[in-house]
């Protein structure tokens, strides 16, 4: 077949997709053994057979999960805004790693224009930025560049003979500080966990408090991350008190905006959720979570530190690959990246900008927010639900009202998974000071009032069933 016309099919097919992902049911769910069944993975290929290759797709989408669909309610991100996607199409066509000017010309421009403008936005002067691979990695990044500037030696003699580092996250941070707190080589139990107020954020007399008991055990402390808007409950530390300690006990202080880093684009939330963000040292937001870009799509920004990562990061050998600039300016993005190949994140994040600009993404973000005090209403006047902790922002931790005597994690959860399975609603759950709870996320562009009524809907007729049935209640052991 043809190359044109393998992509007109593929077109087709993808247009009968999306215009069906919206309705029906957001899954056909079946337990990994059935589907395995199902898909005849083992089934030998004929070579070189087209028909075969898209009898595949259609099984992919067949059991595909519509992240489009209303329903969809469950993660930080759903379906990718259309500009996105045409970037990532293009992305794959092309097929290029941005790590080099010659391999990537228009993407590392790309990339660095995007990086101005979001370090502007955010007020960072003279910094620096890199597309990642998401949060994770940006935290793991941004922790690396706070270990290194702490001493030119530790890039090259590691941290052996030196006195113990440690770092300091809200007690509900992502998972992703312990895993860079391992891979960095400060050891998990050298990230301090610091409990929460009422609001779910770090308690900063806490803080402290072990900020002063390492000091006096002669260790140092040199990180402290703020996460803006928590995974499950959505809180936001609060910055200001935050750079009073740092001038007093001068560590790095990142701000973990993955999820709530997306108020930034509007200036009112802004105000409210991230005042003094500028003063941060740097500062992490998914576009690929509440802004829709494409998964994955990514940026860290560095405050006053032009020339951080290339520090930072680069190391061995490069002269295979990378060039310098004719100022000295950095020509090779990869030069400042753990990466060597590249994906094109810029085209998709840049697509998405120009389409919407700051004014259509801050709309988003507002539009959101307004939902959730939409559905937070929703919930105080229902017999049947109650919210488990009050609302911070984005997040709605809530649940089926407690039946009486049974084991309210258990029946959460079988409510959860019966709305799964009947492939109605897909929402996640999290654990709130030790409680269960189902946690309600509005990031999905298809979703407004009546499809807030009708998820409330789901919910509680599929719980009042499984109480009349008597369902869900015995305990787990
Ligand atoms: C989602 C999330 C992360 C992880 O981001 P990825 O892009 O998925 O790696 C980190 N921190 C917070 C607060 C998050 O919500």
């Amino acid at each position: 077949m043809k190359q044109e016309k393998i992509f007109e099919r593929l077109l087709q097919v993808l247009a009968r997709y999306t215009q069906e992902r919206e309705s029906g049911n957001f899954v056909d769910y079946l337990e990994p053994e059935l589907l395995r069944q199902r898909l005849h993975l083992e089934q030998q290929g004929q070579q070189g057979d087209w028909d075969a290759l898209f009898d595949w797709v259609e099984q992919y989408l067949a059991y595909a999960v519509k992240t489009n669909h209303p329903g969809y309610v469950n993660r930080m991100w759903a379906g990718a805004n259309p500009p996105s996607i045409i970037g990532e199409m293009v992305a794959a066509i092309t097929n290029t790693s941005a790590c080099t000017y010659e391999t990537a010309p228009v993407s590392t421009l790309m990339e660095k224009y995007m990086l101005q403008t979001m370090l502007d936005l955010v007020g960072f002067n003279n910094g620096s930025g890199q597309m990642t691979t998401g949060s994770s990695n940006a935290n793991m990044i941004a922790m690396m560049a706070a270990r290194n500037t702490l001493s030119g030696d530790i890039k090259n003699k590691g941290l052996f003979g030196r006195p113990e580092l440690f770092g300091f996250v809200n007690a509900d941070a992502h998972y992703s500080m312990d895993r860079a707190a391992n891979i960095l080589g400060l050891g998990a139990e050298h990230l301090i966990k610091i409990p929460v107020d009422e609001h779910g954020r770090m308690r900063v007399e806490v803080l402290e408090q072990e900020i002063e008991r390492v000091v006096a055990d002669g260790g140092i402390p040199f990180w402290v991350a703020a996460t803006a808007g928590t995974t499950v409950r959505g809180a936001y530390d609060q910055i200001e008190p935050l750079i009073t300690l740092r001038d007093r006990y001068r560590f790095w202080l990142h701000v973990d905006g993955a999820w709530g880093g997306a108020v930034i684009f509007s200036e009112t939330l802004r105000q409210q959720f991230l005042p003094l963000l500028e003063q941060a040292d740097s500062f992490t937001l998914d576009f690929h979570k509440m802004l829709g870009t494409a998964l994955m799509c990514n940026v860290l920004l560095f405050n006053r530190r032009p020339y951080v990562l290339r520090e930072v990061c680069s190391a061995g050998d490069e002269s295979y690959i990378f060039r310098e600039g004719d100022d000295g300016e950095v020509r090779d993005l990869g030069t400042m990246s753990l990466q060597c190949g590249r994906r094109v994140d810029s085209l998709k994040w840049f697509l998405d900008w120009k389409f919407y600009g700051q004014a259509g993404l801050a709309a988003r973000v507002e539009k959101y927010l307004e939902l959730c005090h939409y559905a937070e209403e929703q919930i105080a006047q229902s017999d049947d639900l109650e919210l488990v902790v009050p609302r911070e922002s984005f997040n709605l931790c809530f649940r089926f009202r407690p039946p009486q005597g049974g084991e309210l994690a258990a029946f959460t959860t079988a409510l959860r998974n019966r709305l799964h399975r009947s492939g109605q609603t897909l929402v996640g759950t999290g654990l709130v000071n030790g409680e269960l709870v189902m946690r309600l996320l509005i990031t999905n562009v298809n979703v407004d009032k009546p499809e807030i009524d009708a998820f409330f809907r789901a919910v509680i007729s599929t719980g009042r069933a499984m109480l009349a049935e008597g369902s869900g209640l015995e305990s787990t052991h």
